[in-house]
């Protein structure tokens, strides 16, 4: 080897610990990227989450239609869901399956990995080494409150689209409200009539 190639390949060596270095303290919860097809809701982005938290795709598809409660697959690197889910719901459901499986708690950065133990499953850092349960951290994550809607009550809300038989549709937290003969982009005052899983229905007040 000459002086020129250990030289130059010294000046790759320390570029490149200088480029994984910036993408480490770049780590940004990626933003799901949807959009609604039909009574679907596709999920654009799936695989480039996947790729970025570098966890197994089977393993986040699982968790999103367990935690969603929805039926899904994926197709083509996107996530299709049966319904319309809010943007919101999506992106809170990433955001506690990174702080579950993907960040340290201890220095909380993302370089991690999962191990089984027994039927426990582990979360390793392999940045500084802690090692933690799952399941301890679920707990914690059930105390945020989930805002539930109520028979009868009134709420303001936005239609954001169209359903297929013309009613308006809105979201809060978790539901799904159609409302009749609301129309798209008005924010109206609802009362609702029915509430079945996290679908519900309701009429301008
Ligand atoms: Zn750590």
């Amino acid at each position: 080897m000459t002086d020129l190639d250990y030289s130059n390949l010294l000046k790759r060596a320390s570029s490149l610990t200088a480029v994984e270095r910036i993408e480490d303290e770049r780590f940004k919860i990626p933003k799901v990227d949807i959009f609604y097809e039909g009574n679907t809701t596709v999920l654009r982005n799936f695989d480039k989450i996947v790729q970025i938290l570098n966890r197994e795709a089977t393993h986040l598809l699982k968790y999103f239609l367990g935690n969603v409660g929805t039926a899904g697959e994926v197709s083509g690197g996107r996530l299709i869901f049966q319904g319309k889910i809010p943007v919101k719901t999506l992106q809170d459901k990433l955001n506690d399956y990174i702080d579950t499986y993907v960040l340290c708690s201890e220095c909380n950065r993302p370089d991690t990995h999962l191990m089984k133990k027994g039927r426990t499953i582990l979360i390793r850092c392999d940045a500084c080494g802690a090692i933690h349960s799952i399941k301890s951290m679920k707990k914690r994550q059930t105390s945020s409150p989930i805002e539930t809607l109520k028979m009868g009550s009134e709420y303001e809300l936005t239609i954001k689209d169209i359903g297929k038989r013309g009613d308006g549709v809105a979201f809060f937290d978790k539901y799904i409200v159609y409302v009749t003969g609301a129309v798209k982009g008005s924010t109206v005052k609802v009362k609702i009539d029915k509430i079945s899983g996290n679908v519900a229905f309701g009429r301008i007040v």
